[in-house]
């Protein structure tokens, strides 16, 4: 068997897929241009530009190679395509890149998703703020986390936002007044065998990830929906490997807000709740393994840690609370580390979700 995967990223996603890696028995090295990553702690870290073609060269000695960072470049894939299996692949990188494209793929396989408009000019921002009402521009590209986005939600800003875009190419999207938001964790392996985790609820905060519930409640049809696009997605990608898909739900229905071609901050509730972990899933697919069970077990709500971690003593005596240290240098905002509580209830995961939520200072 083969026993070395390389990976384009190191940070905490890049550190975790390491940590699931290790009882496999497979080895992890890992690009970054940060030195001393959150991987590095826990795999060989090749500290360099991700075009550096020396440290591409000895990445594409591994196995195989994946990628735990959205915005690499073209050009670093393409390269280590030419020596080992990439997955997911290439192309839908590619086109989770640029939300210009990921729209028109979502439109093209009938997933229903925001209305929104392709913005050059200031004249586009105010046809589609005419057309669509209250607006979110978002750049096109290298946006996450709420970054890269403005809310237009009168005649009087929009300038001010065209202003904000300086000239990056960017998409309006009609406002979404939602009821809530969920997201679809699937995992694809090379033959097309097919697997996912149950919906789970996500909560946002400016744009970040705050909660995940999981499974999701009330949500038996929608589950059945979301699992139905993500699908459909992954099959006409020909994916391998974990893709998150997150929604909208208004009046009942989804409505697809983007995709995620890796292993995703709201599937981190995996770890502990399910019987095999995203990060687990996402090695097995990519390493050519069978897949793991993605079943529940139990009921999980994981919070996010933004810029520092809450005394230990106090949030582990809490049962079934499971911290994660990311090992990185505390900053405000910054996903520093998670914490995810699994119970036997949903009652009980929420009250000591709530209890948790109260030490923590994001
Ligand atoms: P995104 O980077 O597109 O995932 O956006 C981050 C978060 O901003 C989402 O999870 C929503 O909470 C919010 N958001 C983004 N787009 C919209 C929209 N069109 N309408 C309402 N809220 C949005």
């Amino acid at each position: 068997m083969n026993r070395h995967l390389g990976i384009l990223g190191g940070g905490q996603l890049g550190r975790m897929l390491a940590l699931a890696a290790h009882p496999l028995g497979i080895r992890v090295s890992a690009v970054d241009p940060q030195a001393d990553g959150p991987v590095a702690a826990v795999a060989e870290q090749i500290t360099a530009a991700y075009d550096d073609r020396e440290a591409l060269a000895r990445l594409a000695q591994a196995d195989y190679a994946t990628f735990e960072f959205e915005n690499v470049p073209d050009a670093a894939v393409k390269q280590l395509e030419e020596s080992l299996p990439v997955a997911p692949p290439p192309i839908a990188l590619h086109t989770a890149q640029d939300r210009l494209r990921e729209k028109r793929l979502f439109q093209k396989l009938d997933i229903v998703t925001t209305p929104y408009r392709d913005i050059v000019e200031l004249s586009d921002l105010e046809q589609a703020f005419r057309e669509l009402g209250k607006l979110v521009l978002k750049t096109r590209t290298l946006g996450y986390d709420g970054k890269g986005q403005v809310i237009v939600a009168s005649e009087t800003q929009i300038s001010a936002a065209f202003q904000q875009m300086a000239g990056v190419p960017a998409i309006a999207e009609q406002w979404v007044p939602f009821e809530r938001e969920v997201s679809i964790i699937i995992v694809r392996d090379r033959k097309g065998n097919f697997k996912s985790y149950p919906l789970t609820e996500n909560l946002h905060r400016s744009g970040v990830l705050h909660r995940s519930i999981a499974p999701a409640p009330n949500a038996t049809e929608l589950e059945a929906q979301a699992i139905a696009a993500a699908h459909q997605l992954a099959n006409a990608l020909q994916y391998v490997g974990v893709l998150a898909v997150e929604f909208f739900v208004k009046e009942g229905q989804l409505i697809a807000n983007e995709y995620a071609p890796r292993v995703h901050n709201s599937g981190h509730w995996t770890i502990e709740g399910a019987e095999t972990s995203q990060f687990q899933n996402h090695i097995r697919a990519v390493c050519d393994l069978p897949l793991g069970s993605t079943k529940a077990r139990g009921h999980s709500v994981m919070l996010n840690l933004l810029g520092s971690i809450p005394e230990r003593e106090t949030l582990l005596i809490e049962e079934g609370a499971h911290l994660h240290d990311y090992g990185k240098q505390e900053r405000a905002g910054r996903k520093v580390g998670h914490v995810t509580v699994v119970s036997t209830t949903a009652e009980q995961s929420a009250t000591i979700a709530a209890r948790l939520e109260k030490l923590i200072h994001n």
